[in-house]
């Protein structure tokens, strides 16, 4: 007796660009460029990442990076933004906040404000088109220069605002281990001081020593995963203390190695401490999971009731840079969600009122600065 979790009005915070397409599309990409995708990537998909955590890592750089291959130019990008907004649409995300290091698309548009209006401009347009609001994280790697991150945040704050076809957030994002977090804070600044929520990544591949700089050196509003401050209940105490959200993406973790099964997902641990939970997908294309399997895996791994599955998606909701309007309009919608009947299977539910959810999780809002 449940309800269908895509109809479920929620926000996804937790979603890289390349990471987003479908096989299909980087298929159709790969062949009209001529590139040959690895063998690994593409049979068998999603790809078998390794259980040890090292490896995981480094497979999933390498099949990554040849997808990222992949996308040359504008219409490449813009078919990227386009369909991801459809799919989180038809999932029951009201608002998306796509990340992007906008550096590996630069070269084939002119630059890096080139790339990043490019997607700005689809993310506007997208969402309009699918009735979800757009809003862009952009994100600067560990694996480069700090100053090249200071770059991007310049950049960022430049384009900062409140609204879909906005730049709403600065992350950090690749190997954990590689970088000083330290060395990235002046970039946070940068970022801070134009508006933007600090979003990096941080406690997926370490553990809760590296939450415990992350929050100290970078002052997050969000940490992509931060799972593993359950390691330490005090580093989780401070993460809960300083009203951090956590993007929790369960199918990511598994698929990497972190966790072994989708039930050692510290999920039940996190929120019985009271850490504010937004669930996110990460990288469909690498890990063959989307937004509203990871609300499944709360439901059948960790047992979360429609209730409790109602609390993740307001975390991911209370937890976004989404306009306050849409903010309100989607917690409405939980509410409604909370209210219809639950469906005897997950496939009663007709059409129409899946469709009607759907509206309901809907957020389009006029380009505001
Ligand atoms: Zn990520």
């Amino acid at each position: 007796m449940t309800r269908p979790v895509h109809t479920l009005p929620k926000a996804h915070l937790h979603l890289h660009f390349t990471g987003s397409m479908r096989l299909a599309t980087l298929e159709e990409m790969a062949a009209s460029h001529g590139v040959r995708l690895p063998r690994a990537l593409i049979e068998n998909w999603p790809p078998d990442l390794g259980d040890a955590e090292v490896r995981g890592w480094f497979r999933f750089q390498r099949l990554y990076d040849a997808a990222r291959a992949c996308v040359r130019g504008e219409a490449d990008m813009r078919r990227i933004v386009d369909e991801a907004a459809a799919d989180d649409a038809a999932e029951g995300s009201g608002w998306l906040e796509l990340q992007v290091d906008p550096t590996s698309y630069a070269p084939f548009v002119g630059g890096l404000t080139p790339a990043l209006e490019i997607v700005l401009d689809e993310a506007r347009a997208a969402g309009e088109r699918h009735g979800i609001g757009v809003g862009i994280v952009v994100a600067a790697s560990r694996t480069r220069h700090p100053l090249d991150a200071r770059t991007l945040a310049r950049l960022a704050a430049h384009h900062a605002g409140d609204g879909p076809g906005q730049v709403v957030g600065f992350g950090l994002s690749n190997d954990e281990r590689r970088g000083d977090t330290a060395d990235f804070a002046h970039a946070f600044r940068i970022a801070a001081n134009a508006g933007l929520a600090s979003v990096p990544h941080g406690g997926e591949l370490l553990g809760a020593g590296h939450v415990e700089q992350v929050l100290d050196e970078l002052h997050p509003d969000r940490i992509g995963h931060g799972v593993r401050s359950v390691e330490n209940p005090a580093v989780l105490e401070h993460v809960v203390a300083n009203d951090v959200t956590l993007e929790v993406c369960p199918g990511s973790n598994v698929a990497l190695g972190v966790y072994h099964a989708p039930g050692e997902v510290p999920l039940r641990t996190l929120a019985d401490a009271g850490a504010r939970i937004a669930l996110g997908a990460d990288d469909p294309l690498l890990f063959g999971s989307r937004l509203a399997d990871q609300y499944e895996i709360a439901r059948t791994a960790h047992g979360f009731d429609d209730e409790a599955l109602a609390g993740l998606a307001r975390g991911s909701i209370e937890g976004s840079r989404a306009p306050e309007s849409v903010r309100q309009r989607l917690l409405a919608g939980v509410d409604r969600w909370l209210e219809t009947p639950e469906a005897s299977d997950g496939t009663e539910v007709t059409e129409g009122r899946a469709a009607t959810g759907a509206r309901e999780g809907s957020a389009v809002e006029p380009a505001a600065r």
